[in-house]
C-alpha cells in the first residue's frame, strides 16, 4: 500500500510503498477514507526521536472494513468486509480494569496507533481493534467519519469538567479542540458558551459549532468581555491553546472556585502561580483522549444529527498533497480541520 512515512523532524512526509498491514486475532484492517490531521502530530513530529523514522501517523480516521481478523466481533456480532467503521487510535487489552470501565486508551498494555507503534491513518490501510471499533451511522460517510476522534476529546474534555446545565463557559482557542469542546458544552446544557480566538474565520467556525459568542483578544480584555456576556467572571474555563503562559492567564481573569480544565496538551514546561489558585480557591484538571462511553456517544449523536462537527473541516486533500499540507499547517493560516482521503 502507500503511506506517508515520517523522515525527521523538519523534513516532510515521504510516500512509500510500505506492506499491507494484516490483522491478527481480533483485529480488523479498513480501507482508510477519511484521516484528519491532528495539531498533536504537527507538535511530536518537532520533538526530536519522539516519532521513529517511518512511522505511519494519523490517528483520528475511518473507512472500511476489507479484512477481518480471527475472532473479531463488533457490538452486534462478527466484524464483516464492507462494514463501514472508525476505530479508536489504538489497541488495548480488553480485560483489566481500565479497560473494562471504559478507559481503554489508559491501559497499561495500549498500543498506541499512529506514533509509531502500529501505522496510522496517513495510508491506504490501516489497523483497528475489534472492540475499539464503532459502526458508522448511515449519515455519516465514510470519510467524516474520521471527525468521531476529535469530537471524543471535546466530550471527553467537557466531562472531566463536570459541566452543570445552565453554566457560562470560556473556551480559550478554536481550533479543534475547543471548537469540540463549544460543540458538546452547548449540547449539554451550558448557558452562554463563550469562545475566545484571535482568528476571525476561527471565531466564526465557533458560532458555527455552539458558540453564543465569541470574543477577539486583540482588540477585548478577556476578562471584562467574558463578564459583559455572562454577567459574572468565569466559573469553568477550557484551556484549548496548548502554549505556555494559558493556564496562568485564565487564572488571573478565573472568579473564586472556578474549574479550569487544560486540553491544548502543551508540549513545553508551563508556569502558573499557586497563589492566584490558593486565594481563588481553584481546581485545576488536565485531560487526554477519551473513554470508549464517549466515542460511542459521538457516534450516536452524529447519528441522531445532534451534533454537526462539518463546520471545522476546511479543506480535504489526497495523499500525495498531505507531506506539502502537513507541513503548512506548522505556520498560522485559516485551516482548521484538514482530512486526508488516501
Ligand atoms: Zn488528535
Ligand atoms: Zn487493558
Amino acid at each position: 500500500m502507500r503511506a506517508a512515512c515520517f523522515n525527521e523532524s523538519g523534513k516532510p512526509f515521504d510516500i512509500l510503498e510500505v506492506p499491507d498491514p494484516t490483522p491478527g486475532p481480533g483485529e480488523i484492517v479498513l480501507s482508510v477514507k477519511g484521516c484528519g490531521i491532528c495539531g498533536s502530530d504537527l507538535h511530536v513530529t518537532e520533538l526530536g526521536g519522539a516519532v521513529p523514522h517511518g512511522a505511519v501517523m494519523g490517528h483520528e480516521f475511518a473507512g472500511e472494513i476489507v479484512a477481518v481478523g480471527k475472532g473479531a466481533t463488533g457490538p452486534d456480532g462478527p466484524w464483516r468486509e464492507g462494514d463501514r467503521v472508525c476505530t479508536m487510535p489504538g489497541i488495548s487489552c480488553g480485560t483489566c480494569p481500565r479497560c473494562v470501565s471504559g478507559d481503554v486508551m489508559g491501559c497499561s498494555a495500549l498500543r498506541m496507533t499512529g506514533f509509531g507503534e502500529i501505522g496510522g491513518g496517513y495510508a491506504e490501510y490501516a489497523i483497528g481493534g475489534d472492540r475499539m471499533t464503532f459502526r458508522l451511522p448511515d449519515n455519516v460517510s465514510s470519510s467524516d467519519g474520521a471527525l468521531v476522534e476529535p469530537l471524543a476529546v471535546g466530550l471527553h474534555a467537557v466531562d472531566k469538567a463536570g459541566l452543570m446545565t445552565g453554566e457560562d463557559v470560556l473556551i480559550v482557542g478554536a481550533g479543534p479542540v475547543g471548537l469540540a469542546c463549544a460543540v458538546w458544552a452547548k449540547m449539554l446544557g451550558a448557558r452562554e458558551v463563550v469562545v475566545s480566538d484571535y482568528a476571525a474565520h476561527r471565531r466564526d467556525m465557533a458560532l458555527s459549532c455552539g458558540a453564543t459568542a465569541t470574543i477577539d483578544p486583540a482588540t477585548e480584555e478577556l476578562g471584562p468581555a467574558f463578564e459583559k456576556i455572562t454577567g459574572r467572571a468565569p466559573m469553568l474555563a477550557f484551556e484549548c491553546v496548548g502554549r505556555p503562559d494559558i493556564v496562568h492567564q485564565i487564572s488571573l481573569i478565573c472568579d473564586r472556585g472556578a474549574r479550569i480544565l487544560s486540553a491544548g496538551m502543551c508540549m513545553a514546561p508551563d508556569n502558573f502561580m499557586p497563589l492566584v489558585f490558593g486565594t481563588k480557591e481553584l481546581t485545576m484538571q488536565f485531560v487526554s483522549y477519551y473513554t470508549h462511553q464517549n466515542y460511542q456517544l459521538t457516534v450516536d449523536m452524529l447519528a441522531a444529527e445532534r451534533i454537526n462537527p462539518l463546520p471545522m473541516v476546511t479543506d480535504r486533500i489526497s495523499l500525495d498533497a498531505l507531506p506539502t499540507a502537513f507541513e503548512a499547517l506548522r505556520t498560522p493560516s485559516t485551516e482548521c480541520k484538514v482530512v486526508v482521503e488516501p
